[in-house]
């Protein structure tokens, strides 16, 4: 999970404040055209992305009793399916994609949801028409941007050689699984969440593993210095060297084989395999081509609601208006891409309410399960409960004294009122949090 960076925040609430100030005195001559073409009916919801965004929203639209046609636009060549097990258990399992479909084929016949695989390639909002590269066209009668984000590119000589690689879609994963099978010693770099991932799944197969981190600290823009100490240390229990406030200056290779990765301080760490985790850009482009505000995600208001009415974005690829942190963000997780599909079907089928989810998210590392409530990213202070030399605690971190996020690992009973707590803004007292006789549901 992501936050927006504070650049585009800061651009991106001029948009949404534009939005809502002026955007019927400002629509251009395009858009009053546009707005007089008559939706046909028999035209579908048209859904860009059949990631977990876009197949939640193609599949809550039918439970929310919506009959008319959906054509869920897949760019992947295999039925649609979630990420998280890509760094994790599909890793160390047996490799059969099935494991990680959402649903099997019958479950788009059975639901009526067309799954086109194509990829699009121009939105026309003049006429509602997505044209796709394979030449088809299809008219909408709503489109719905849920094309997520692609993996941040390491731009240095050989950086594109064959024994680096990135991890986002299961072709990723099944290549990384196949090298991982003869490989020796594995350098990471990024020690975020996927990263770190990958590292555990790789030394518990016994491999050796490097990890450089440009941060002084791991996953130091999205947890505690208490969390990033915990799995430091965990993940070098388990063989795992990490290398923090270090950058990769070249990468070495010879007879077309990875050789080395070296780093800033002239050090030389052999490797087999190289894994890049250095975060992941939204894919706007598609949206901006169309002439939809987009920066750092494509700007919609707090009904997933771009500047253009039939047009909606949600998931990674979305920069939405949050009135609960009252700037616009930008999440990437699975309850983000879930909460927005949910609350988006709700308003194509008339039961309009603004999206207001809680941020909440997980990162499995190893035999560690960390769950995290609310957004850490503005708190002053922080409150243990638990022990985290028994593998066992949450961090309570508080700005102004009001509770603002809560890290769990291993305590998943503290999550589920921490995401009660947060959800209802109601605060705990500290002392109260650091008291583990203390039942935090009381505290609702
Ligand atoms: C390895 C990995 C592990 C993760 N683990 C966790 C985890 O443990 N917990 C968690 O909460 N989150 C996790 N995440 C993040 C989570 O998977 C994402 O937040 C989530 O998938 C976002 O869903 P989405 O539908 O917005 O985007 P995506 O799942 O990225 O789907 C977008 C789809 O749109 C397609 N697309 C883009 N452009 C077009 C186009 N022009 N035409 C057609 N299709 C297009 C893309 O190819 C893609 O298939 C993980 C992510 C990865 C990569």
């Amino acid at each position: 999970m992501l936050l927006a960076s504070e650049k585009y925040l800061q651009i991106s609430s001029g948009f949404i404040a534009w939005r809502a100030g002026a955007a019927l005195v400002r629509l251009s001559e395009a858009e009053r055209k546009f707005e007089e073409v008559a939706v046909r009916t028999d035209e579908p919801v048209v859904i860009v992305g059949a990631g977990h965004a876009g197949f939640q929203l193609a599949a809550s639209l039918r439970q929310s009793g919506y009959e008319e046609r959906i054509a869920l636009i897949n760019n992947e060549p295999h039925l649609p399916y979630q990420r998280p097990p890509l760094s994790k258990g599909f890793l160390e399992g047996n490799g059969d994609p099935q494991a990680v479909f959402f649903r099997p084929e019958s479950f788009f016949r059975d639901y009526r949801i067309d799954l086109v695989e194509d990829h699009v390639v121009e939105i026309d909002r003049m006429t509602r028409k997505t044209s796709f590269q394979s030449t088809r066209s299809l008219n909408y009668r709503h489109l719905v941007m849920a094309t997520g984000a692609r993996n941040r590119l390491l731009r240095m000589p050989n950086a594109g050689h064959d024994d680096v690689r990135y991890l986002r879609s299961l072709a990723d994963s099944e290549a990384i699984r196949e090298r991982l099978e003869n490989a020796k010693q594995v350098v990471v770099i990024g020690a975020g969440f996927v990263g770190l991932e990958f590292a555990a799944t790789a030394a518990a197969k016994g491999i050796a593993v490097d990890i450089v981190e440009l941060a002084p600290r791991i996953m130091a823009r999205v947890v505690s210095p208490v969390v990033s100490g915990y799995f430091q240390a965990r993940h070098e229990g388990a063989g795992c060297c990490i290398h923090s406030a270090r950058s990769v200056s070249a990468i070495e290779t010879a007879n077309g084989r990875l050789q080395c990765v070296i780093l800033d301080d002239g050090r030389k760490l052999p490797a087999d395999l190289l894994i890049v985790g250095i975060g992941v850009v939204p894919n706007v482009e598609l949206a901006m081509a169309a002439g939809l505000p987009s920066q750092d995600g494509i700007v919609v208001d707090q009904h997933l609601a771009t500047v253009d009415p039939n047009i909606s974005a949600i998931g990674d690829c979305a920069l939405f208006s949050s009135h609960r942190y009252k700037s616009p963000l930008r999440l990437q997780s699975v309850s983000n891409a879930v909460d927005q599909a949910k609350c988006l079907a709700a308003r194509l089928t008339g039961k309009i309410r603004p999206f207001d989810s809680l941020p909440w998210f997980w990162s499995d590392q190893g035999n560690d399960k960390l769950q995290i409530a609310g957004l850490i990213d503005s708190y002053e202070d922080i409150v243990v409960r638990g022990d985290p030399d028994q593998n066992s605690f949450s961090v309570f971190c508080y700005g102004d004294g009001i509770l603002r996020g809560v890290e769990s690992v291993n305590r998943v009973g503290d999550h589920m009122a921490a995401r009660r707590l947060l959800a209802a803004c109601t605060t705990v007292d500290p002392d109260k949090a650091a008291n583990l006789s203390f039942d935090l549901k009381t505290a609702l």
